[in-house]
């Protein structure tokens, strides 16, 4: 048993709060790994609400890590000791019918198939202060060690800086696979994306990688406008500036709507606006924020031939793909490190928190 720092969660609605936990060791087909680094998703910030579903307290949340795998459990050969690894959120067992299907990537091995807040095996490797502590996506990345299964690993160049990779475990990943994999944005079309938190921004540099020749960024914090120009954005349209609404002037600036729009804020009315963006009988548009309620639409809009998709994880298969995202970042292909705003030691990951609801 392994007694480390980790950031829990005991309640929702109430701050993590840092504490001493213990992690035991790696049952069978399971890895032990030292986090090193990692990012903050907004969907932690959704857990620390208690807005996420099938969450339950008290938890370690985190889901955007990297570092080294400590030890193994028995019957574990794809990774050692030493290696670098990146945890996933969503695993790849290779096996079930998602994993063989070339188009899918939702394993169904995954806690989103069977939710739940425990390793496969319904136990936790977590406790603090004599109390079992919950999983959070099998990664659990707000601690200084955690246990993942064998399958939600994914080993990483040894070149690989931790602290700019471990955003290859979602933010990044989700919103450049939006646009490449779910979308398939093309060549020379025109593409719009809402909302430019880490997850946004990551779709703009996937329409540019994809060769977008417009990309129309939309927030209603113009602070985010520099960042999206710097990463491809060709225009910048803070809704506030205009009393129509935001598809309105979106469908009026590329005559008949965007090819490809993106919601990747998690509001009602952004996933209806990003919707309407796109031109009505060819464009594509996708959920990739998370929402928390229901949403009703007018049917019509997908009448006429829109296409309206969501995303897990930029589509990617994580095992297979993520390994070679950070090759080609060590390549320079891309140059995430742009999205990284602020780095803080363990201890102030509320202050964290803080930075991501006030813009920054
Ligand atoms: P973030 O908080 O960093 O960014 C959100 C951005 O949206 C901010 O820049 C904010 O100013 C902007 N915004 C808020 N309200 C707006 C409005 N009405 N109009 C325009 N812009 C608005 O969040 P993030 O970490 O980038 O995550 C974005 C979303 O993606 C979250 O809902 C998160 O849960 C979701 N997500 C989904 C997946 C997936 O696999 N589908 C993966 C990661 C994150
Ligand atoms: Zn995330």
């Amino acid at each position: 048993v392994i007694r480390c720092r980790a950031a829990v969660a005991w309640a929702p609605g109430k701050p993590l709060s840092v504490e001493e936990v213990e992690v035991a060791p790696p049952k069978a087909g399971e890895v032990r790994i030292k986090i090193v680094a990692t990012g903050i998703c907004h969907t932690d910030d959704h857990i620390l609400k208690g807005s996420l579903p099938n969450v339950e307290f008290p938890v370690i949340p985190g889901h955007e890590g990297a570092g080294i795998v400590e030890s193994i459990g028995q019957g574990v050969t794809s990774v050692k000791p030493g290696d670098k690894v990146i945890p996933l959120c969503l695993p790849q067992c290779g096996e079930c019918s998602f994993c063989q299907n070339p188009e899918s990537n939702c394993c169904q091995k995954s806690h989103f198939s069977e939710p739940q807040n425990l390793l496969p095996d319904k136990t936790s490797r977590f406790s603090c202060k004599g109390k079992q502590i919950h999983h959070f996506l099998w990664v659990s990345t707000f601690a200084e060690y955690t246990v993942v299964p064998e399958y939600a690993v994914a080993k990483i160049d040894a070149a690989a800086p931790l602290d700019k990779v471990c955003l290859f475990g979602c933010g990044f990943s989700t919103g450049y696979g939006a646009a490449i994999n779910t979308a398939k944005v093309k060549p020379g079309s025109t593409c719009a994306v809402f909302g430019l938190g880490g997850v946004g921004l990551s779709v703009v540099m996937g329409c540019k990688a994809a060769g977008a020749s417009r990309i129309i960024a939309v927030d209603i914090n113009s602070d985010k406008f520099a960042k999206a120009k710097e990463l491809g954005a060709t225009d910048c349209v803070n809704p506030r500036d205009f009393k129509k609404p935001i598809q309105e002037v979106l469908t009026e600036m590329t005559r008949q709507g965007v090819d490809y729009s993106f919601e990747a804020i998690g509001h009602v009315d952004t996933m209806i606006a990003a919707l309407a963006s796109c031109n009505m009988n060819t464009g594509v548009c996708v959920m990739v924020g998370v929402l928390d309620s229901e949403i009703s639409i007018d049917p019509v809009l997908l009448l006429t031939g829109r296409t309206w998709k969501g995303t897990m994880l930029g589509g990617w298969k994580t095992r297979e793909c993520i390994p070679k995202l950070v090759s080609s970042y060590l390549e320079r292909k891309f140059n995430s490190d742009l999205l990284i705003t602020h780095t803080l030691p363990f201890a102030k990951v509320n202050e964290g928190f803080e930075l991501l609801h006030a813009g920054k």
